[in-house]
């Protein structure tokens, strides 16, 4: 059993949604599929402005490059994030500056971040780390202080409401991943939300090589548009979306039933206002008789695999050993609890009794 199995459409639906794609030959470069794709997006999201890419990682890029910041500036981020995170800083020739995390949720904490604000710093980049959500509010506000662009990992935060809102509102710049480890999922793919609609035409430049018209290019731009094939495999998937979160609900209240109030574990806390997507289950072992090492290899003894996510920080990360020292703040809590935390196996697919028999695994 893996930590993760992406969820399917029946495969006649899908077949139905690309049968048009013989008969047009659209292939890719904005066909109808594309454009059903963003519309579906937009309603289900409640936000007008939505740019699909052909993943999250590019998407990510994308955004870095569409807000135009200075060459060499420092974002500030959270080294307790998959790769793409701080990659996305790196290869955008800018200095990703670690800000530690709290306690309870992993997210960016924004008691730490205002110190590590320079005339250098050009925008924060913070990560709704397993769909927990940041806190925003908090972040805006310092954001406001320094006129500061925030640009919203939300990777794992597809179908995350806070207030009845999509985690797409918040920051400058939201990006969301359809990849297929996703919650939510278009084979690979990813979009960007974003408030100000002027920059529209701007991201349609950038996925499309910078060409504006007749082939003459405004900017030097890559090649990151999404092709047909994901559009379509996004519009099915998300038919079913709200159901596949039902399900991964009823397997995280399992876990919780079972996991939940056991001396040296440690789950994170129902967030006031949240709707969840439950798309990670972590758990940090503090204290328990087992290790998270020992945890790992007894799930692996019996063919569970769960992952050491995220694990190193990639503050720790061999490409970023020769960072200048100033990126590397003090780092108490992602420190610890790097080496503390599981996240368990999580779809949508996963019986009660699967879930049973991991907490009884880890248990006895
Ligand atoms: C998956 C992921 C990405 C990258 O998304 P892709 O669609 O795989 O390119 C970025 N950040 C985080 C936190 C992720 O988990």
């Amino acid at each position: 059993m893996n930590v993760t199995r992406s969820s399917m459409p029946p495969f006649e639906e899908y077949c139905r949604e690309i049968q048009e794609l013989w008969d047009s030959r659209w292939l890719t470069n904005h066909g109808s599929k594309h454009q059903q794709f963003q519309a579906d997006l937009s309603a289900y999201l409640g936000h007008d402005n939505v740019s699909l890419f052909v993943n999250g990682h590019l998407a990510l890029e994308t955004a870095l490059e569409a807000l135009d910041l200075p060459a060499g500036g420092q974002v500030i981020t959270t080294p307790f994030t998959f790769a793409s995170t701080t990659h996305a800083i790196v290869r955008k020739g800018l200095e990703p500056v670690f800000c530690d995390i709290e306690e309870s949720f992993y997210t960016m904490d924004p008691a730490r971040l205002e110190g590590l604000i320079t005339p250098k710093t050009v925008a924060i980049m913070p990560v709704h780390v397993y769909g927990n959500l940041c806190q925003v509010e908090a972040i805006e506000a310092i954001a406001k202080r320094h006129n500061l662009k925030v640009i919203y990992d939300a990777a794992h935060a597809f179908g995350v409401r806070y207030q009845g809102q999509s985690v797409a509102a918040f920051g400058d710049i939201a990006m969301f991943s359809f990849h297929a480890t996703k919650v939510f999922h278009s084979i690979e793919g990813g979009c960007l939300c974003y408030q100000d609609s002027t920059l529209t035409e701007r991201l349609q430049q950038l996925r499309n090589f910078g060409i504006y018209a007749h082939g003459d290019c405004l900017y030097p731009g890559g090649n990151s548009k999404m092709n047909e094939f994901q559009a379509a495999m996004g519009i099915c998937n998300l038919r079913y979306l709200d159901g596949e979160i039902q399900k991964r609900g009823a397997a995280v209240a399992r876990y919780r039933q079972r996991l939940g109030g056991v001396e040296g574990i440690r789950l994170c806390p129902v967030q006031e206002g949240v709707t969840p997507n439950y798309s990670y289950f972590p758990v940090v072992f503090e204290g328990y008789r087992l290790n998270r090492d020992q945890v790992f290899q007894r799930l692996k003894e019996q063919d569970i695999c769960a992952r050491k996510y995220f694990h190193p920080l990639t503050s720790n990360m061999v490409c970023y050993q020769n960072l200048p020292s100033a990126c590397q703040a003090e780092l108490p809590v992602a420190k610890r609890i790097v080496e503390q935390i599981l996240t368990l196996p999580l779809f949508a697919d996963l019986t009660l009794e699967d879930v049973d028999r991991i907490c009884d695994i880890i248990l006895k």
